[in-house]
């Protein structure tokens, strides 16, 4: 079978992608690593996505894929490893099987970033986590470490500071980069600890973490903070390397695409977080992700088959 669009990215920029194809009568094939939602399903309260005073991250993807499913979307739980445009034809590979489509979406988002510091790697999941709410719960009644200080450092530490004994907050100034109203929040909690100028230098620990270690840059001083736990959320960097072939990336990697979406290759279109823009949020994905629908719908109209 050839598909009319295949949506790499099960997120919301891609669901509302499909749920704009199907509408116009298109075959659709959502392609999904890792859980619908995407990065939303990790958030423990949203507050700015309009109909809902307040909903969580979870329970907003869940709605958002039965309404998808609903509507005719396939789903297909693997990750895509390549594109190829042959003719006007897509072939869309798995590491077990390759696919058609006369279109493609990209709707990829963006992946944790790492600090890149000594024991990161080797204790991943052993203490060092970058989801708090799918493991902060491990570690209730306990003291953590957060570094970080944008709007998922903010949210995390007020999650964790209900969950456990003490958080103690890493931030690289004495500032936070975000949202006032979940700064004020934040600053209310009395179990977070702040520790401002500190810079991570490594996570110590044989098979799981035991301590911190970091640089008080106002002292000079390396010191070591005892915690059986540390969240990372200082960023995120894209994933779309796999798609140089049909698409410019700018120099941090994220996707370079027109107004409507469109790329280099002609049929392929990206999507949501993972394209170069200013504002990475829900409203802004799921925009990008009709108006691919709208321009994969409009490019395959043109088409001979
Ligand atoms: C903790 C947290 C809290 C947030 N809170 C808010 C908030 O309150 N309000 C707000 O507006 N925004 C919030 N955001 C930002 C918002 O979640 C994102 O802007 C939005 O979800 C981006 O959607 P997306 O579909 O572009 O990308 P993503 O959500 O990143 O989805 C991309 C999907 O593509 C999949 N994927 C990637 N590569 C492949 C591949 N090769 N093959 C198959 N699948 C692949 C991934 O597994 C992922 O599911 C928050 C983000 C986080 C992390």
């Amino acid at each position: 079978m050839i598909y009319d669009v295949i949506v790499i990215g099960g997120g919301v920029s891609g669901l509302n992608c499909a749920l704009y194809a199907l509408r116009n009568g298109k075959s659709v094939l959502i392609f999904e690593g890792d859980a619908v939602g995407g990065q939303i399903a990790n958030s423990p309260k949203v507050e700015n996505f309009p109909t809902f005073m307040e909903i969580s991250g979870s329970d907003l993807a869940d709605k958002f894929y039965e309404q998808v499913q609903n509507r005719g979307a396939e789903f297909e739980y693997d990750r895509v490893i390549s594109v190829e445009k042959q003719g006007n034809i897509f072939t869309v590979s798995t590491e077990y099987d390759s696919y058609q489509a006369k279109s493609v979406v990209a709707a990829v988002g963006v992946a944790h970033k790492h600090i890149g510091v000594s024991g990161e790697t080797e204790l991943l999941g052993n203490g060092v986590y970058y989801c708090a709410l799918c493991d902060g719960p491990f570690y209730k009644g306990r003291e953590v470490a957060l570094i970080g200080d944008g709007n998922t450092a903010m949210q995390y530490s007020i999650l964790l500071s209900s969950i456990c004994l003490k958080v103690y907050l890493l931030t690289w100034t004495d500032k936070f980069f975000g949202d006032k109203e979940l700064e004020k929040t934040l600053r209310s909690k009395e179990n977070v600890v702040f520790m401002p100028h500190t810079q991570t230098v490594g996570f110590c620990g044989e098979n799981s973490l035991t301590a911190v270690e970091y640089l008080d840059k106002q002292t000079g001083e390396t010191k070591k903070l005892e915690v059986p736990a540390v969240f990372v959320a200082i960023g995120q960097v894209p994933n779309n390397k796999i798609f140089e072939n049909l698409a410019e990336l700018d120099a941090n990697g994220y996707f370079i695409a027109g107004e409507d979406m469109s790329t280099k290759t002609p049929g392929f279109f990206v999507a949501g977080d993972c394209r170069a823009k200013g504002v990475r949020q829900l409203t802004t994905a799921i925009s990008d992700g009709a108006i691919a629908a709208i321009s994969a719908c409009a490019y395959i109209e043109k088409q001979t088959y």
